[in-house]
């Protein structure tokens, strides 16, 4: 039962990896980034009240962002294991997850800050299907538009410049610890996530020893 947390600073390519890997472990991408942005969406009493926190840049309360985790992983399909990526993100969150099940990974995405910073305010992505681009190094084959819906891109509003330097200050502050906290547990692989989608995969894969794709 594979149970996988992908650990990193924003714009590590987390979300990128994920999902081709849940889909190859047969498992869910769980993203509590995703889930808390469909509940903003659907304008939910717990979107409404995560929503100032995403804007700026500040982690949502560990409180809702538990509400929200909780109720997926007690769906039917998480029971054979899942890709959890963007949770936890402080020693508070690391306890609680481990309270609730035993993780047998932990993959930490490792790229240098300014690397992350290109890569964030880039990024833009596909409100239909979420498929995500790089204006720079993954820019859509029509400008502004998705390669699949043609719909027209959007950037994320914590991906504007100043909520930028918040996400990765408190990265910096309140998860990166959680670096010690898994090593200490003997759960950490560490992956140089520089290099492109196929690459970093690749890492990925001989990091949990699976087959290569
Ligand atoms: P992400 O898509 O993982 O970058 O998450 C986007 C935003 O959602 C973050 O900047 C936080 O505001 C919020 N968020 C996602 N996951 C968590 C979490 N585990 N704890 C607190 N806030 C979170």
């Amino acid at each position: 039962m594979p149970r996988v947390v992908l650990l990193g600073p924003p714009g590590a390519g987390k979300g990128t990896q994920a999902g081709p890997l849940a889909a190859e472990l047969g498992v869910p991408h769980l993203s509590t980034g995703d889930l808390l942005r469909a509940a903003v969406a659907k304008a939910t009493s717990l979107g409404a009240e995560a929503d100032g926190y995403m804007r700026a840049g500040h982690l949502v309360p560990d409180e809702l962002v538990l509400r929200i985790l909780r109720a997926r992983l007690s769906e039917p399909d998480a029971r054979a294991g899942f890709v959890l990526d963007g949770y936890p993100r402080n020693r508070a969150q690391a306890e609680t997850l481990a309270a609730l099940v035993a993780v047998d990974d932990v993959l930490y995405f490792e790229l240098p800050e300014e690397v992350l910073l290109g890569r964030l305010t880039q990024r833009r992505s596909c409100p239909r299907c979420g498929r995500v681009y790089n204006l720079s190094t993954r820019p859509p084959r029509s400008p502004g538009r998705c390669d699949v819906e043609g719909a027209e891109l959007l950037q994320r509003s914590d991906d504007r410049p100043e909520a930028v330097r918040v996400r990765l200050a408190t990265y910096r502050e309140q998860t990166e610890p959680l670096l010690q906290y898994y090593a200490g547990a003997g759960l950490l692989r560490r992956l140089d996530a520089l290099g492109s989608t196929e690459e970093v995969g690749r890492r990925l894969r001989a990091a949990l020893r699976l087959p290569n794709v």
